[in-house]
């Protein structure tokens, strides 16, 4: 059976603003008997990585806070650490970030707790029993919260092709070492050519997995050391550093959907999504920088399946044009594949493939026009 999305598209009047439109969009999804009073709910985004722009407008979760206060649930804006030596790499850096990008009490109105704690290493072990993993290792307020709302900004993603829903629950709440073993096996490698010797990935990669071959001094990658953590792509000057498609990082997309399955364990009835397929960047919000949009702005969806969401907001925007000023090499027709056009090897599919196949959801969806 086809899963509703509810989709509203950005055209507004004096009398119905997006906020207006967003509500109506999480009135679709009964939001509000999601809620029992004085329950904890998790509002689970990406606060975005220092220097980046892209990352969802902090007047739109005060939007989100403000009907679950109306509900007489409790709000806090939730994510987890990095892996890497960004600028959310522990609890503090992290809250200061978000604080810098807009999400001060005094905007959002809910506080800000960090799922996995000030080091990254609190969690809750989640039995799921699936075929790769038995139990995953999330950050624990997001366990204990009582309701999930995943509020993801869709866009395209060096190692899984896109992020979206999935991609913002199952690596989005996993803690340091739910990270590391989505992450294992999937070390990047060096272009020489283009690799200036420059030394700068090597200083930032905390796993000390860089090191410099004679004789020309180019980066290379030891891949027994390297945790996966995508430091050294986001950081290099050169674009120099990139994942390799292969079975490996095929598989992340796998683990990804299994951590997302244990995120919802016991919330199937408790959650709900947004995507937000506004400023479409080639990249995750964890670059320091925002790339040109590879398309025009579409809309907001809302959807309590997480994989119908995904595949709505894959097909709504590989259905236009593609802008011909962004790094999209390929899919500029409408209809073209916009994330093959942007990582040629990709194969995005897999997550949704998984997550039906692991009944988080289905591919089959029906849009339903809102507003
Ligand atoms: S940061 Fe890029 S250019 Fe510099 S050494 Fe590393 S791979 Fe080479
Ligand atoms: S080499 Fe591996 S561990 Fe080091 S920064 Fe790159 S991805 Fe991270």
């Amino acid at each position: 059976m086809a899963s509703p999305v509810y989709f509203s598209d950005l055209k507004t009047t004096f009398q119905r603003n997006l906020f207006d439109k967003l509500e109506m969009l999480l009135e679709k999804v009964d939001l509000k008997s999601k809620i029992l009073k004085n329950e904890l709910v998790a509002l689970k985004l990406h606060f975005g990585e220092k220097g980046n722009s892209s990352f969802i407008r902090p007047p739109f979760v005060r939007k989100i806070v403000e009907l679950v206060k109306q509900y007489q649930g409790k709000p806090f804006l939730t994510d987890t650490s990095t892996l890497y030596l960004g600028s959310r790499r522990d609890a503090v850096s992290h809250i200061q970030t978000a604080i810098e990008h807009g999400f001060d009490y005094s905007v959002v109105g809910a506080p800000i707790i960090i799922a996995d704690g000030i080091r990254g290493i609190s969690a809750v072990e989640v039995e799921i029993e699936k075929p790769i993993y038995r139990s995953v290792s999330i950050g624990a307020e997001i366990v204990r919260s009582d309701v999930i709302i995943g509020i993801s900004h869709f866009k395209g993603h060096g190692l899984v092709g896109f992020g979206g829903t999935l991609k913002n629950l199952g690596m989005g709440c996993a803690n340091r070492q739910g990270k590391l073993n989505m992450h294992s096996n999937v070390a990047p490698r060096v272009t020489p050519r283009s690799c200036t010797s420059c030394g700068t990935c090597a200083r930032w990669c905390s796993f000390g997995a860089i090191s410099y071959k004679d004789p020309d001094k180019k980066a290379y990658i030891d891949s027994k050391k390297c945790g996966g953590c995508g430091q050294c792509l986001i950081i290099c000057p050169e674009k120099s550093i990139k994942f390799s498609w292969d079975a490996k990082t095929q598989e992340v997309q796998k683990k990804i959907v299994e951590y997302a399955c244990g995120v919802l364990k016991g919330k199937e009835k408790k959650s709900a999504f947004l995507n937000f397929i506004i400023q479409v960047t080639p990249d995750c919000d964890c670059f320091n920088h925002s790339g040109t949009p590879i398309i025009k702005d579409i809309g907001i969806l809302a959807s309590t399946d997480p994989v119908a969401i995904d595949q709505a907001s894959v097909d709504l925007v590989n259905r236009v044009e593609g802008n011909h000023d962004s790094t999209l090499s390929g899919g500029h027709e409408p209809g073209g594949d916009k994330f093959r056009g942007l990582y040629p090897d990709s194969e995005w599919e897999i997550q949704l493939n998984y997550g039906e196949k692991l009944k988080l959801g289905t591919r089959k969806y029906e849009i339903v026009k809102v507003g």
